[in-house]
């Protein structure tokens, strides 16, 4: 029939520690909510098991109900259901107390506690008599699915399971994420340029045959300035303008910047060396210094370097009360309204498996100034100097990135970026409106994990 083969529905079973918008600590639980509603777009069956930690925003889950407990590693395990953004999510609550720390991570038995996490969910498959078709576990949290899962749980009627790990950061836990590569039989990391990066390091390098590059995406729904209730005006890339100016007043009024026109920056990050600390701080000097604002939101895990942010804000707030403002907080709806109201995002990370908000932003017609690393160079096409990449991807430049990691390197791709807006408003507006149009969406990227998952079945 026309060549359409359609194939039957898979089950898919996520095993992870993170899901936004309930457990969100990065773009791991961005991925596996929207990653898992655009397969389960697709017609496929998907399924997500997470710790029911004691701080879980609750709000975002539907119909909690407690299902049953099972005994497992001395103690009783309680499983709870619900939907989260349209998912059906089974949550484990060991009473041991292990996800009973008022955190998602941070302590000192992190391993161990996931460790046991991940060794309850096969156990709760295997009991519950599921059988799914593929296991996608992620990072070095659930790696521990892989090994356990080959060791012992395909052994017990699991057989026609099959394991697919996913690499978001590199960083954290080389070694428990060499051993989930050793033992999957599919892995990915989240987009061609990473994948190419770390390629060399030992975790991965004997594993090439089944490593594959697939870029993340956004969720349309979840991401929406059509219908978003933290930006004051709906708009679609044919008012991006008038949009983006009532987002930026409100931004403005918000936080106690001067309601002027200026160029606005804006930075989402957590704030760790990866994210390129030194640089985002010469760009807040540096985009001060040009007369425009600044809009920081980031928290930092480290409390030295917190703490360091901490006096910059001071010193900022004081010297530049009309320009800047450090927002060293978490805060996922402010998050939205700078997305709307910046005219820039800033993105120098030192090193971005992916990177979401260069995608958010453009979602939002803020226009991405990223370094050229893994999933920013992937995305991001520099005006002056990447047409030709761009059109190779059937695209048309978005952006202003740069090379190199100190001040010149940033300053480069800043001042091209804030003179266009100062030099050019007609220009400017009308790549707002392109950025808008392009599509960073899971729409292919789901497309890609299905082929994944299908050759793993034959693998
Ligand atoms: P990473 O996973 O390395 O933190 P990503 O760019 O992949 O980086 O994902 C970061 C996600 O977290 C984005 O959705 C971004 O909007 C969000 N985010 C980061 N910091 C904050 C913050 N302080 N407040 C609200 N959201 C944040």
């Amino acid at each position: 029939f026309g060549g359409i083969v359609k194939e039957p529905p898979m089950h898919i079973v996520h095993i992870a520690v993170e899901m936004a918008p309930i457990a969100k600590v990065g773009g791991l639980g961005d991925v596996v909510t929207s990653l898992s509603r655009a397969v389960q777009d697709l017609n496929h069956n998907v399924n997500i098991i997470l710790p029911k930690y004691d701080c879980l925003n609750l709000s975002h889950v539907k119909d909690l109900h407690y299902q049953k407990s099972y005994s497992w590693g001395g103690t009783e395990i309680k499983v709870w259901f619900g939907k989260v953004e349209g998912l059906s999510v089974y949550f484990l609550e060991p009473q041991n107390g292990f996800v009973w720390t008022g955190c998602v991570y941070g302590c000192k038995n992190d391993a161990e506690r996931f460790g046991f996490f991940c060794h309850a969910a096969l156990e709760f498959l295997h009991q519950g008599g599921l059988q799914p078709d593929i296991i996608h576990c992620h990072d070095w949290s659930s790696a521990p699915v892989a090994w356990l899962f080959k060791d012992h749980y395909m052994h017990y009627g699991l057989s026609k399971t099959r394991v697919v790990f996913t690499i978001h950061n590199l960083e954290f836990g080389a070694h428990f994420i060499g051993k989930a590569m050793a033992y999957a039989d599919k892995a990915t990391t989240v987009s061609h340029t990473y994948s190419k990066e770390v390629a060399g390091n030992p975790a991965v390098a004997p594993h090439l045959h089944k490593f594959h590059g697939i870029l993340n995406g956004i969720d349309l729904d979840i991401w929406d300035p059509y219908n978003d209730k933290f930006i004051p005006v709906p708009y679609t890339s044919e008012n991006v303008v008038e949009g983006k100016r009532a987002a930026k007043e409100a931004l403005q009024q918000r936080l106690g910047l001067k309601k002027s026109d200026h160029p606005l920056v804006g930075i989402i990050t957590r704030l760790t060396h990866q994210k390129g600390i030194h640089l985002i701080k010469h760009a807040i000097w540096n985009t001060l210094k040009r007369n425009g604002q600044v809009v920081l939101l980031g928290s930092a895990p480290d409390p030295r370097i917190q703490n360091d942010f901490v006096n910059l804000a001071n010193q900022l707030h004081s010297s530049h009360s009309d320009q800047a403002r450090l927002c060293l907080t978490y805060d996922e709806p402010l998050s939205h309204l700078i997305y709307a109201g910046a005219d820039f995002i800033l993105v120098p990370s030192i090193f971005e498996p992916c990177g979401l908000t260069q995608l958010t932003a453009m979602r939002y017609g803020s226009i991405p100034v990223v370094r050229k690393t893994g999933g920013l160079y992937d995305t991001v096409f520099d005006v002056d100097d990447d047409k030709a990449r761009a059109e190779a991807q059937g695209l048309e430049p978005n952006g202003f990135n740069f090379d190199g990691a100190d001040g010149a390197g940033v300053d480069y791709a800043l001042n091209r970026a804030i003179s266009a807006w100062y030099d050019g408003r007609d220009w400017f507006n009308s790549l707002c409106k392109r950025v808008m149009e392009q599509d960073w969406s899971w729409n292919r990227p789901a497309l890609d994990y299905m082929e994944l998952y299908h050759a793993a079945k034959k693998y």
